[in-house]
């Protein structure tokens, strides 16, 4: 399964932050690339930093236009799933989506434009209660993926973090494989 993130928006400056913890969440929970619409572009940088240190390719892209993305990605056969409080609840939804073959979800930033509902194939609520893209995507993604996402090895990584009950223990390759 191949899963990708749309992030629809952004309050500028104000959501810098937010929008590079939807990029790593992405990253981290098992996606391979995220498109984003109005960001600050340093954020490019701060993915390919944290790719050459922890190793993976993940890739970010920037779009001029959420819904030509969508389109493109729905007549390649990818299901949309847009994460939205309004939605079917996700104890409900998730056995379908883990069945389906490649996704793209959707996350907006405020508003987003009521077009979205209609065009995506699930629209799916982590709760009824407003709270946050960073945190509905991480759900979201571990439901889907039921936890695997965290034995999935990042290639080339410099440094390789070895789990351990106490302390820290970290593996560090001097150059990439
Ligand atoms: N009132 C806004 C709205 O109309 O959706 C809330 C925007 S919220 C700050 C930003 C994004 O977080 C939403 O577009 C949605 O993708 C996600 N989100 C927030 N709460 C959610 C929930 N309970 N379930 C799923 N997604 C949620």
């Amino acid at each position: 399964m191949v899963i990708e993130v749309v992030r629809i928006g952004q309050r500028l400056v104000r959501d810098d932050r937010v929008t590079t913890h939807v990029a790593l969440v992405s990253r981290g929970f098992g996606a391979e690339k995220i498109y984003m619409t109005e960001v600050n572009p340093e954020i490019k940088d701060t993915i390919e930093k944290i790719n050459n240190t922890w190793g993976g390719d993940f890739k970010i892209e920037f779009i001029e236009k959420w819904k030509s993305i969508v389109k493109k990605k729905k007549d390649e056969g990818f299901k949309v799933i847009h994460l939205s409080m309004y939605g079917e609840n996700i104890n409900n939804a998730q056995k379908k989506i883990r069945d389906e073959k490649n996704l793209l979800i959707v996350v907006g930033a405020e508003k987003v434009p009521r077009e979205i509902y209609e065009l995506a194939d699930y629209n799916v609520g982590v709760g009824s209660q407003p709270h946050s893209e960073i945190s509905a995507l991480a759900i979201l993604l571990d439901r889907i993926q039921e936890g695997k996402q965290f034995e999935k090895e990042f290639p080339n990584a410099k440094r390789k973090i070895i789990p351990t009950k106490n302390g820290k223990n970290v593996q560090i390759k001097e150059t990439r494989d």
